[in-house]
């Protein structure tokens, strides 16, 4: 299974050889829980404003359909290869698992920079993509969600271009729509109010005030700008902020009205007058008392993890911990993890919702789901907790085993065809 070799892949591979371990897993199974179960790379050709026609490269990886059809979001990214699609397909999976979901997990993308994009190019990439995967994807077989650089907007698309297909709409084959396309109320927010939450249990837990907290927030898209809003709510200053352009830090808290309207007007954080600029290397070891790291992957590293000056890591990013910072961060024992799986499984929850309403036609209140969404990430938290307790293991890798056992329980009992 080379094909898949990356920085990413390995690191997603090396978490599951730690816990394979960890559960005695024999060598047959390792290797089929292990690697993806399919994995489709497409050339999507595609006419740019200016005439000229250019080939991008698309993926889908579905991990596993033990627990039911695929799910998982698309990247739009000049970074994406078919290794970090892979290795995502496979923390969904475990993601899935452990909130409980019928799912395995999915991942795909295009490698495109979608800020250096037209509306309209992005219309046709989104789309001829679209066409590409059709053959593979479905309401029963595998439903894509938005990822760093896709949004709503990119999701009426696909959904649009299945139906068109189809001859039907088919509201069900994708989630994170726009709600009068048959998207769900909070699905936008759910991530971030999903962090936010979590780090409000952990803080609970910790003994910990919100409103005699400061959080520090690594990109400020989706994920990480709701996490900061809902934190703030909470009564947490958020003393520093960053997105792919840098980052900015003020002592006394950044007031999110003021850095929104900036982002409105100048697309990214550069030039935001309130706050001293830090590039992004220097936030992750700003003191305060939460770090969310919610960009990409392996940001925090052997080489910075003994440098974090926070008391609790929310992982709003897929990855943003390498398995040696792990090694660190057990070493150093004064920093509680919110393990990205349990942490930014929120999103996936609620598209798990708008799955569900789209199936049945038949749509909730937003009070309803919400209460919904915290009911499943109390119980995955609570049960990491106690697992972590009662086999001293890390939070991730208690996330991480009981993600894994619940796959590999769906494996056996389902036997090996023929
Ligand atoms: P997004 O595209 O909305 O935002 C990404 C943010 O990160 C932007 O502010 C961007 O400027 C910033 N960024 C990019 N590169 C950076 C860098 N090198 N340093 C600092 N900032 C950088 O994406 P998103 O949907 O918010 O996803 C963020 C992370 O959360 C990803 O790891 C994604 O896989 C994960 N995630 C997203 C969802 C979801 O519902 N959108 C769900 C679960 C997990």
């Amino acid at each position: 299974m080379d094909i898949y070799r990356s920085p990413t892949f390995d690191m997603a591979c090396e978490q599951f050889d730690l816990v394979a371990d960890l559960l005695n897993l024999e060598q047959s199974l390792r290797e089929r829980v292990k690697y993806p179960k399919r994995s489709f790379t497409v050339a999507v050709p595609v006419r740019m404003d200016s005439g000229e026609v250019r080939l991008f490269a698309g993926y889908r990886v579905q991990h596993h359909l033990s627990l039911g059809p695929t799910k998982g979001g698309l990247r739009f990214h000049p970074d994406v290869t078919l290794g970090e699609v892979a290795a995502l397909a496979m923390w969904m999976s475990w993601k899935c698992a452990l909130t409980g979901l019928p799912y395995g997990g999915a991942k795909g993308g295009v490698a495109c920079d979608p800020h250096r994009m037209s509306l309209s190019e992005l219309e046709r990439v989104t789309r001829r993509f679209t066409q590409e995967i059709i053959p593979f994807i479905g309401p029963q077989t595998d439903i894509p969600a938005p990822d760093v650089g896709s949004n709503e907007q990119m999701m009426a698309w696909i959904m649009d271009t299945y139906s068109i297909h189809a001859g039907h709409s088919v509201p069900g084959v994708v989630t994170g729509k726009p709600v009068n396309l048959g998207g769900s109320l909070g699905r936008r927010e759910a991530t971030g109010r999903g962090v936010a939450y979590l780090v409000s249990r952990a803080m609970d837990m910790l003994k910990m005030r919100a409103d005699q907290s400061t959080a520090v927030v690594q990109g400020y898209g989706n994920v990480g700008s709701v996490a900061a809003q809902t934190m703030a709510a909470h009564g947490v200053r958020i003393t520093g902020i960053s997105d792919v352009s840098g980052g900015c830090y003020n002592s006394k808290g950044i007031d999110l009205q003021k850095l929104d309207a900036h982002l409105a007007e100048h697309r990214t954080l550069a030039g935001f007058t309130e706050a001293d600029a830090v590039s992004n290397e220097q936030l992750l070891e700003l003191e305060c008392d939460v770090l969310v790291p919610a960009a990409l992957e392996r940001q925090i590293t052997a080489a910075n993890a003994g440098k974090l000056r926070c008391r609790i890591l929310a992982e709003g990013a897929n990855g943003p911990t390498t398995p040696d910072a792990d090694v660190v961060l057990d070493q150093r024992g004064d920093i509680f993890v919110i393990p990205d799986i349990l942490c930014n499984s929120g999103g996936v929850v609620v598209s798990y919702f708008e799955w569900v309403q789209d199936l049945q036609s038949f749509f909730w209140d937003e009070g309803e789901i919400m209460s919904k969404l915290y009911r499943i990430l109390e119980t995955a938290f609570t049960q990491t907790v106690n697992y972590a307790r009662q086999r001293s293991l890390s939070m991730r890798l208690a996330a991480l085993s009981l993600g894994i056992k619940r796959v590999c329980d769906a494996k056996t009992k389902r036997g090996l065809f023929p």
